[in-house]
């Protein structure tokens, strides 16, 4: 597979303004310049990487398009191979052509991920960086985007390398203390030993205590917006699916049939589960909405919790007030362009999150988003500090942990130093795992699997 020379289009398919088909492989120059034909004349194997030429895509002697040839050469370019990246027009039709004539010139159609899985196997990045491609090209906030970036350059690398290297040196002078008793190596003592394993395991544990306010920041909060009719719940939903770009529609719930939408609140994604309209079609369906909103209620993320300032709290009201004093929730007193007639002292008595809002004119939306941010804990997350992006590398990370945990436990009780190497083995190992220096081919293909092709 390492020789043969790839081909695919790298852009969306769809109509755009360019489409890039690119190839990747010992072959690519060579290939590109059986069908690329520069107006200067200079051939593409002629030039130097990072350099470019306009000219066009012939088929036999037919003009397919005009287009940009990017050249780089090995190692320097994406996937550390040969690449040329042919920039023609966008258009289902064009790219599917140019790219068929490159398959036909010498070019096999690329695999799912297989741009940066050789990028990876020629060792250009490590496996949460390219876990980390994945996620900018599925980042659905600034936030997200930001996070992968961060971890594309490696944030989350160089945080687990210094735990790694520490753990290295550690183990290899601990085995050569042991090893080579007549060598004049310095002593392990048992409390430096046991001071690296603690600095490390801080390390790991911070990483894993920063995952699930990762894993906001990328997916979205479970949100549920309830209340009984009439209080304003459509009209929040368009306030807040209007006010910023709604960026996904139609997600099929997992478990069951309810309808989501992933709309942008500030930098916070919120998945809106649309309960509430199963509400005024009858009593049957009423009750199975009410119901299904209820068991919501006690399993999301959040509850916006609706009510109706003009109109005076109701038995409805106060059983959804009662539902929502342990979980986390804000109030929102709607209709503040209205005369209030609402007592609020007692939403304050249930609540400790109130904001007043306008749905229809939209008065308050700023107050809305700064508690909506401040309960997903999303305004504190630092990325650069490194985040683990996914279950693979949380997964990796507590079993490293565990491991030190072990050692630190044998040190603990009195057990020979080799006892602890175990241990300390065993991280490293789940280490190398996470990186994927040391990984199997299985947990390779896993991860590139859930590229696109062109990726
Ligand atoms: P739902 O049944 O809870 O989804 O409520 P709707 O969003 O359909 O709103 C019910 C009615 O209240 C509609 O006539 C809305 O125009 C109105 N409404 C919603 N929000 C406001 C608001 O902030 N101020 C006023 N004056 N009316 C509102």
């Amino acid at each position: 597979m390492k020789n043969s020379t790839i081909a695919a289009i790298s852009t969306a398919q769809g109509e755009g303004g360019i489409g890039v088909i690119r190839i990747s492989g010992e072959d690519a120059i060579a290939i590109a310049d059986r069908v690329f034909e520069p107006i200067s004349g200079e051939k593409l194997s002629e030039k130097r990487g990072y350099t470019s030429a306009f000219g066009h895509i012939k088929n036999n002697n037919e003009t397919v398009d005009e287009a940009i040839a990017a050249v780089f050469r090995a190692p320097h370019s994406y996937t550390g191979e040969n690449v040329v990246e042919l920039s023609c027009h966008g258009g289902l039709f064009i790219t599917r052509e140019v790219l068929r004539v490159v398959l036909e010139n010498g070019a096999e159609p690329a695999e799912a991920g297989e741009f940066t899985k050789r990028a990876f196997l020629n060792g250009k990045i490590d496996l949460t960086e390219a876990e980390a491609v994945i996620d900018i090209i599925s980042a659905k906030s600034r936030a997200a985007a930001k996070a992968a970036l961060l971890a594309k350059d490696g944030a989350l690398w160089k945080k687990i390398s210094a735990v790694k290297s520490s753990l290295v040196n550690t183990a290899a002078h601990l085995s050569a203390w042991a090893d080579y008793p007549d060598e004049d190596i310095e002593e392990v003592t048992e409390d430096s030993l046991s001071a690296t394993i603690s600095e490390c395991m801080f390390e790991l544990n911070k990483l894993l205590s920063t995952y699930d306010k990762g894993q906001t920041v990328k997916e979205g909060i479970d949100t549920v917006i309830a209340g009984k009719p009439n209080t304003g719940k459509s009209t929040l939903m368009n306030l807040l699916s209007g006010r910023e770009r709604s960026i996904v529609t139609d997600i099929p719930g997992t478990t069951r049939d309810v309808i989501e939408e992933s709309v942008l609140v500030g930098d916070v994604i919120l998945k809106l589960s649309d309960t509430a309209g199963l509400r005024e079609t009858g009593d049957a369906v009423e009750k199975i909405g009410v119901d299904i909103a209820k068991s919501r209620i006690s399993t999301c993320g959040l509850v916006l919790a609706v009510f109706d300032s003009s109109r005076k709290l109701d038995q409805d009201d106060i059983e959804l007030l009662n539902s929502i004093t342990d979980v986390p929730a804000i109030a929102i007193i709607n209709k503040t362009d209205l005369e209030s007639v609402i007592d609020e002292t007692l939403i304050e008595s249930k609540v400790k999150k109130i904001v007043k809002i306008s749905a229809k004119n939209g008065e308050g939306y700023d107050e809305l988003v700064r508690e909506i941010t401040s309960i997903a804990g999303t305004d504190d997350f630092n990325p650069s500090e490194g985040i683990l992006a996914n279950e693979r590398q949380r997964l990796a990370v507590l079993k490293a942990h565990q491991a030190l945990e072990e050692a630190q436990n044998a040190l603990a009780i009195g057990m020979t130093f080799d006892a602890v190497n175990v241990g300390i083995e065993e991280a490293i190992e789940n280490i190398l795992e996470l990186t994927g220096e040391r990984v199997s081919d299985v947990v390779v293909d896993n991860v590139f699997h859930n590229f696109c092709v062109g990726k």
